[in-house]
């Protein structure tokens, strides 16, 4: 086992030890809020803490099958959202040449216990070669079902191609252009779109209609986060208190469950494989 896979078995284990029960997105059911814009989980047991451990696999599968192992062996489950796109070499290169090796990679995954989740990046697809979002939701689903996976949620991309096209190359991602708006279920209302002389009208999408669940507008308490390779996180409900740069403060993941999670409250932790792989991008 590489160093890295290592240090994130320590990680794994350090999350157990906080007592937390940890859980991919969908071993809660949901009621859609329309007013809230939320999926509500049911049957929160006020007494546990919770855990919903997440993983956006942008051009890494085999570095998250390692995860994925690594998890099933100390008897933990959680949800991997897999990047299905057409505008990316490493991604073409994986989807095109080396699908047969994907395939089973990512059965292994779902079969080791986990879910697998849609990683979706509709707005790249549609500003950068006009491909229809309802279409590219259908094949989407279409191309998980002839693998015999039932995807039963989607978290979206942050798409470079989009911050590119719209101008936004570095420094905080442009709100509108993050491809969760592409939902009737999402909290902002911007009706259209545009990027250069193109324009998309929304909501294209609905997710409930296609019993799907996005982990963004779950109600979740806090939310963690390794993108860009620095833990950091985000409390909702308490006045906007923010904990950044958790590396930086040299506060760890676990530390965050222990001091800031309580009973009846779920925090939701996304860590990138890409940042747990010894060669990176397509590792
Ligand atoms: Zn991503």
């Amino acid at each position: 086992m590489s160093t890295y896979h290592q240090t994130y078995r320590q990680l794994c284990q350090s999350l157990i030890e906080t007592g937390a029960t940890i859980q991919p997105v969908s071993a809660f059911s949901y009621d859609f809020n329309e007013k809230d814009k939320i999926f509500y989980p049911r049957n929160i047991d006020e007494n546990k803490k919770y855990i919903i451990m997440r993983h956006d696999v942008d051009y890494s599968p085999f570095s998250a099958l390692k995860m994925a192992q690594v998890e099933a062996s100390l008897g933990l489950a959680s949800t991997y959202y897999i990047l299905l796109s057409h505008d990316n070499k490493k991604l073409k290169k994986l989807l095109l040449e080396r699908l047969d090796d994907v395939i089973p990679c990512l059965k292994k995954i779902q079969d080791l216990g986990h879910e697998i989740g849609l990683h979706y990046d509709f707005f790249g697809d549609y500003f950068s070669h006009k491909i229809d979002p309802y279409e590219n939701l259908m094949k989407s689903k279409a191309f998980f079902e002839q693998i015999g996976i039932k995807i039963k949620s989607a978290a979206a991309h942050g798409s470079h191609r989009v911050r590119k096209k719209v101008g936004h190359p570095r420094g905080p991602y442009p709100v509108n252009y993050i491809n969760f708006n592409i939902w009737k279920e999402s909290r902002n209302s911007n009706p259209t779109i545009h990027a250069g002389t193109d324009s998309l009208d929304l909501p294209a999408l609905s997710l409930t209609e296609n019993d799907l669940c996005e982990p963004y507008f779950i109600d979740w308490d806090w939310y963690l986060s390794d993108s860009g390779g620095n833990f950091w996180g985000v409390a909702r409900k308490n006045d906007g208190q923010i904990f950044e740069s958790l590396k930086k403060e040299k506060v760890r993941p676990e530390n965050a469950v222990k001091e800031n999670l309580k009973s009846g409250q779920i925090m939701q932790i996304l860590v990138h494989p890409v940042w747990w792989a010894p060669n990176g991008n397509l590792g």
